[in-house]
C-alpha cells in the first residue's frame, strides 16, 4: 500500500512519490536557538522523527536535514522585532556564539532523551552563509531583488505564484505586519534577503556580501542549506503551521526564483500546534514548559512522546497534566505487558532476537494481522494514534502467541520509538522483591506436590493468582506470567 500525506500545497492527502525510486529527501525546520526548546516545538520534532522512522521502515533511504538557526530570526517572522539571538545574549551577558552552542547542545539533550532520531544532516546557519550569499546572487540575477535603505529584498510582485502554499489571495497580499511597518518595502509581504549595519547597529555576527557587510535574513538559510544538501528540488519539506503563510511561502519564492525550478519542494507537511490552556504556547511570550520541566515534576520524557503520539500530528493538541498523567500510565502499562509478554515467551523456549528484523514466518498467525493495521494507519497519513490502538490491540489479544506479540510490537517500535526492547528487559527495582518471592513460592510448591501435600500447592497457585501472576506447569517445569 502506499504512503499517503495531507499536502499543505493544494490541501489535499497525496499518494508519496518520490523524485527517485527508493529515496527521500526530507527538510525540516529546526530549532532557533536562543532559548530551550518548549514542549510545543518538541512537537514539531516528534512529528519530522514520525515521519522518517515511518519512510525508513518502508524501506526508503531518506537524507533528512535540520537547520539550526543562529543567526537572523527576528521576533517577528515578517522582518519586524528584535534578532532573537542577539536579544538573548544581551540578557544573558554572553556572546552569541555561546548563547548558540549552549542551547543547541540543550536542543539535542531533549531530542535525544525523547528518543527523536539524529537527522541525517544537521547544518549550522553561521556556517552556510557563503551559500546564501551564492543563492541570493542568483536571486539577484534572475531580476527578483531590489535595494531599499541598506536592505535587499526579495520583490514578491515579480512571483506571480507567492502565496500559492498559504492559499493568499490576491487582494489579501496586503500588510501582514502587526507591529511595524518597514517604510523600505514596496509590498507589505517582501522580505530581506540580506540586512545590512542599517538596521542593526549591535549585530554581533556580520559578514562581507556584494550588498555590504550584514547578516542574512531568516528564510534564505533553510532556502540555501536545503537546496546544498538535497538538491535544486526534493521531496518534503515540514514544519509547524505557523510557518506557512510567512516563512515556507518566502522559501518558496526565493527558491524557485533562483533556480527556475518548480516545484522546488514536492509535498508541505505542517503539524499543527500544541496549546496550552487554550493559548498559544511561544518561546518569544514567556512562561513557557521545557522537557525538564515535566521531568523535574517526575516524568519521563518518552511519557511526553508517548502523549504526542496520541493525537494526530494535524490536529491541535491541549497539554494538560492530567493528560501527561494519563500517558505516563498508559506507559507504565505497556512496560509491564511487554515484560510479561517477554517472560512468557522466554518460558515457551528459545525465542526470536528481541529488536532484530523477524523472519515472516513469525508473523504468519494474528501477530500480522495487526502489524498490517498498524503500518496502515501510518500510511494514512502518519495516524499515530491509530498506530498505538494496534499495538494496544496486539497487546491484549490473549490468542496471539507471545513471542510473535513481542517481535510484531519491537517492530512497530522502530516506528514508535518508545524504547520497548527497553521494557521488556527491564524490570523495576520493586520488582525484583517479586520475582525472588515467586521463585521461593514455585519452588515450595513443587516441594509440596512432591510431598502430595495438593491443598498447599493449589493454595500457593490461587495466592498468586490472586495478585496477578499466573502460573503454568510444562514437563520442564513450571514458569510463570502476569494475567
Ligand atoms: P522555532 O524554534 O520557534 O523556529 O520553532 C521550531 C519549530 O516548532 C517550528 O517548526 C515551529 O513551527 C514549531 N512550533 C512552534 N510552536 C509550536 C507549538 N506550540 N506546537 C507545535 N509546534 C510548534
Ligand atoms: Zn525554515
Amino acid at each position: 500500500m502506499p504512503l499517503t500525506l495531507f499536502n499543505t500545497l493544494g490541501r489535499e492527502l497525496q499518494v508519496l512519490e518520490p523524485r527517485e525510486a527508493g529515496r527521500i529527501g526530507f527538510y525540516g525546520c529546526g530549532p532557533t536557538v536562543y532559548n530551550y526548546a518548549h514542549i510545543g516545538n518538541l512537537r514539531a520534532y516528534v512529528t519530522h522523527d514520525i515521519l522518517t522512522r515511518t519512510l525508513r521502515r518502508r524501506g526508503y533511504e531518506v537524507t533528512h536535514v535540520m537547520n539550526i538557526t543562529d543567526v537572523g530570526h527576528l521576533s517577528g517572522d515578517n522582518d519586524e522585532g528584535d534578532d532573537k539571538m542577539v536579544k538573548s545574549a544581551e540578557e544573558r551577558g554572553k556572546s552569541v556564539l555561546e548563547v548558540a552552542k549552549f542551547y543547541t547542545d540543550a536542543f539535542f539533550n531533549d531530542t535525544e532523551r525523547m528518543n527523536i532520531l539524529r537527522p541525517t544532516v544537521v547544518c549550522k546557519a553561521t556556517e552556510h552563509v557563503g551559500d546564501m550569499i551564492a543563492l541570493i546572487k542568483k536571486i539577484e540575477a534572475a531580476g527578483f531583488t531590489y535595494s531599499a535603505g541598506g536592505n535587499l529584498y526579495f520583490d514578491i510582485s515579480k512571483f506571480p505564484s507567492y502565496g500559492e502554499l498559504a492559499l493568499l489571495r490576491l487582494d489579501e497580499k496586503k500588510a501582514v505586519s502587526r507591529t511595524e511597518v518597514d517604510k523600505n518595502k514596496r509590498n507589505p509581504q517582501d522580505f530581506v534577503l540580506w540586512f545590512t549595519r542599517s538596521k542593526f547597529g549591535n549585530q554581533a555576527l556580520v559578514w562581507d556580501s556584494p550588498w555590504g557587510r550584514g547578516y542574512p535574513g531568516w528564510h534564505i538559510e533553510c532556502s540555501a542549506m536545503s537546496i546544498k544538501y538535497l538538491g535544486e528540488q526534493f521531496d518534503i519539506h515540514a514544519g509547524g503551521i505557523d510557518h506557512v503563510p510567512i516563512h515556507h511561502t518566502n522559501e518558496i519564492a526565493q527558491s524557485e526564483a533562483a533556480t527556475g525550478k518548480k516545484p522546488w519542494v514536492r509535498y508541505w507537511v505542517h503539524n499543527e500546534f500544541l496549546v496550552l490552556d487554550k493559548g498559544k504556547m511561544s518561546k518569544s511570550a514567556g512562561g513557557f514548559l521545557t522537557l525538564q520541566s515535566l521531568i523535574d515534576k517526575g516524568y519521563d520524557a518518552l511519557d511526553y512522546r508517548y502523549f504526542l503520539l496520541g493525537g494526530h500530528y494535524r490536529s491541535q493538541l491541549q497539554f494538560s497534566w492530567d493528560s501527561l498523567e494519563g500517558a505516563k500510565n498508559a506507559r507504565k502499562s505497556l512496560s509491564d505487558r511487554i515484560r510479561a509478554l517477554a517472560e512468557r515467551s522466554a518460558a515457551a523456549g528459545p525465542a526470536e532476537t528481541p529488536g532484530g528484523k523477524a523472519p515472516d514466518a513469525v508473523y504468519a498467525g494474528k501477530a500480522g494481522t495487526y502489524l498490517a493495521a498498524f503500518d496502515k494507519a501510518l500510511e494514512d497519513d502518519l495516524s499515530t494514534p491509530r498506530a498505538l490502538a494496534e499495538l494496544w490491540g496486539l497487546l491484549r489479544d490473549a490468542e496471539v502467541n507471545p513471542a510473535e506479540a513481542l517481535l510484531a510490537a519491537f517492530d512497530m517500535d522502530r516506528v514508535l520509538g518508545l524504547n520497548l526492547a527497553e521494557a521488556a528487559e527491564a524490570r523495576p527495582a520493586e520488582d525484583q522483591g517479586l520475582v525472588q518471592e515467586i521463585e521461593a513460592l514455585i519452588a515450595e510448591r513443587a516441594a509440596a506436590k512432591k510431598a502430595k501435600d495438593f491443598a498447599r500447592a493449589d493454595g500457593i497457585r490461587s495466592s498468586l493468582k490472586e495478585r496477578g501472576i499466573i502460573l503454568e506447569d510444562s514437563p520442564v517445569g513450571t514458569t510463570w506470567r502476569r494475567n
